[in-house]
Parts: C-alpha cells; sequence; structure tokens
C-alpha cells in the first residue's frame, strides 16, 4: 500500500508559525506517510524534523525554498534532498539570507517613509527565533502592522503595503531561477518549481524546464483545478516529476493562509525519485 506526501511546509525556521516537529505530528495526524519540510532560504529546520519523522514513523523530505527573482517578480524553486551540511550550498543560502535582510529592512523604511512607525526590533519582537539560520519575511512584518493597529488582518497587510502592488513593496536583485537550479544540483539535490500558477508567466516555465529543471509543483493550496491539470500535463510531457504541496504556514489571526498540512498531496513514490540525486552523489563519494 503506497502512501501520500504533502512536500512544500513552512516551519518556525522561517515563516511558519509551527516549530518543525509539530509540522511532523501533524502530518501523521493527516495520514499521511511523508512531508516535505522547505523553510525559505534556510535548511535549519530539517534536523529537528527529520528526528521527530523518525520517533513517528514519517518520513520527512529534506528540502528548501528558494527566492529567486524573473521577470521582475517572485520566483520559488523548491530543492529537495540536498546535502544540507554542504558548505558550498549553506556559504550560497547565507547570501540569499543577506539580500532578504536588507530586503527587510528597505520595506521598513518605506513604511517608515509612509507613515507607519514600525522597527525591525518590533518585527522581532513577535518572533520567536530558537537557531541562527532562520528567516525572517513578510508575515513577520505584516504581524507587527497588526500589532501596531495600522491594518486589520494580514490580507489587508498585504494588499496595501507588503504584496506584489503594495506600496511598500520593495524587491532587490535576486538570482534568477536557472541559477537556483544549478545550486540546489550542486548540492545533490532535485530542483521543483514551487506553484507555476502564481506566476502567469509559462514562458518562464519553459525556460526553465530547458535549465534542467527536475519537478513542477502541480498540486498546491491557491491553484485552481485548470492550473493542476495544465502542469501536471506540461510535467508529464517533459518527463519531469509532478509534487503536491500544502504550503502549510500554521495560522495567523485565525487564518490558514495557503492550507492546512496534507491539503494537497501526492503518491509517496514521488520521495524516492526526489531522493535519487543524493543517493547517487554519496554512492560516487563511497
Ligand atoms: P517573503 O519570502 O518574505 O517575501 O514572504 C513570502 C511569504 O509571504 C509567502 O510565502 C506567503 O506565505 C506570504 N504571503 C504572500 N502573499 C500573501 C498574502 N496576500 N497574504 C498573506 N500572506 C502572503
Ligand atoms: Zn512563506
Ligand atoms: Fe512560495
Ligand atoms: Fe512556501
Amino acid at each position: 500500500m503506497s502512501g501520500y506526501a504533502d512536500l512544500h511546509t513552512h516551519t518556525t525556521a522561517s515563516d511558519g508559525t509551527q516549530p518543525p516537529a509539530e509540522n511532523v505530528r501533524l502530518a501523521k495526524e493527516a495520514g499521511l506517510a511523508a512531508i516535505g519540510i522547505t523553510d525559505h532560504d534556510t535548511v535549519a529546520g530539517i534536523q529537528e524534523a527529520v528526528e521527530e519523522g523518525e520517533k513517528l514513523g514519517i518520513k520527512v523530505v529534506p528540502g528548501v525554498e528558494i527566492s529567486t527573482v524573473a521577470g521582475g517578480q517572485d520566483i520559488h524553486v523548491l530543492g529537495y534532498g540536498i546535502d544540507e551540511r554542504d558548505p558550498v550550498f549553506l556559504d550560497r543560502l547565507r547570501q540569499l539570507r543577506d539580500v532578504r535582510e536588507t530586503r527587510n529592512e528597505m520595506m521598513i523604511a518605506r513604511l517608515n517613509e509612509l507613515g507607519l512607525a514600525v522597527t525591525m526590533e518590533e518585527v522581532l519582537a513577535g518572533v520567536s527565533k530558537t537557531r541562527p539560520d532562520e528567516t525572517i519575511g513578510r508575515p513577520h512584518i505584516a504581524q507587527a502592522l497588526i500589532a501596531k493597529g495600522y491594518v486589520s488582518s494580514m490580507e489587508e497587510a498585504f494588499e496595501r503595503y507588503l504584496g506584489k502592488t503594495g506600496v511598500a513593496y520593495v524587491n532587490p536583485p535576486r538570482i534568477h531561477p536557472s541559477e537556483a537550479i544549478r545550486w540546489i544540483h550542486e548540492a545533490g539535490g532535485t530542483a521543483v518549481l514551487a506553484h507555476p500558477g502564481l506566476y502567469h508567466d509559462d514562458p518562464l516555465v519553459d525556460e526553465l524546464i530547458g535549465e534542467g529543471l527536475d519537478g513542477i509543483e502541480a498540486y498546491h493550496s491557491d491553484h485552481t483545478p485548470e492550473d493542476e491539470a495544465k502542469y501536471a500535463s506540461l510535467a508529464n510531457r517533459h518527463g519531469l516529476l509532478v509534487t503536491a504541496g500544502s504550503d502549510y504556514h500554521g495560522e495567523r489571526h485565525g487564518q490558514v493562509f495557503h492550507g492546512p498540512i496534507g491539503n494537497r498531496r501526492i503518491a509517496e513514490d514521488v520521495v524516492e525519485k526526489l531522493l535519487e540525486r543524493r543517493r547517487e552523489d554519496r554512492a560516487n563519494h563511497s
């Protein structure tokens, strides 16, 4: 009997609200066989999740969601099975976190110009970080805006200020998704394009397939049934892996953004394929 995997979840290592072990417990409750831990630009949550997975008999797929830019918008590339101790890869993630930190400072400066008195200290006050490489993101800034009474919901924070078309949105230069694919491959991982339905840029998807993309997250909490059918068939046509992810971030102000763990799931056979390159890599080194 084959079980199911939810391959895209966030923890307190980035902008999720639950610690890594809790995601694994929720995966068990949801009846899943496997769960991916894919925090933004960090692998800091993986070890805790792997340990909990061993206790509960849930397979934990080590992952990361890399922030890149193409065509002026954020594009997320998921990396699975990367060697999370590879020093070159870790240094590359550090560079991404530096850009992210600068971006956060720029957005706060922009909010201040707009008359919203919010500081980085206030953002950090609402966040519990336990490991050095954990990341801060826009949801944390949104939380501070709510706490200070400038907006009354996450939606309002993103719509008015922090989202793509918000007045405080800043997007400094970042790596191109093709670069993320290369980094993931060099770290023994498998590269999957996250939520392509959100980009409205199918020429980019084709371009990335040409750049060695290994899979497409056809099933995602924010995809329409049409998106899901389209990207699953595109992946199949090119012989790419098809993945599914809830993009779980926990609950903020009573709302689950994206979806609960298990909201999107795929037969767990894909997990082995996502980890194949890592195995080959290890075999080559021994
Ligand atoms: P960042 O990586 O700091 O740019 O933040 C990106 C995260 O913000 C995404 O992973 C989403 O979880 C969250 N996000 C993006 N748009 C919205 C929105 N409209 N409402 C709530 N959260 C959002
Ligand atoms: Zn996020
Ligand atoms: Fe994403
Ligand atoms: Fe995500």
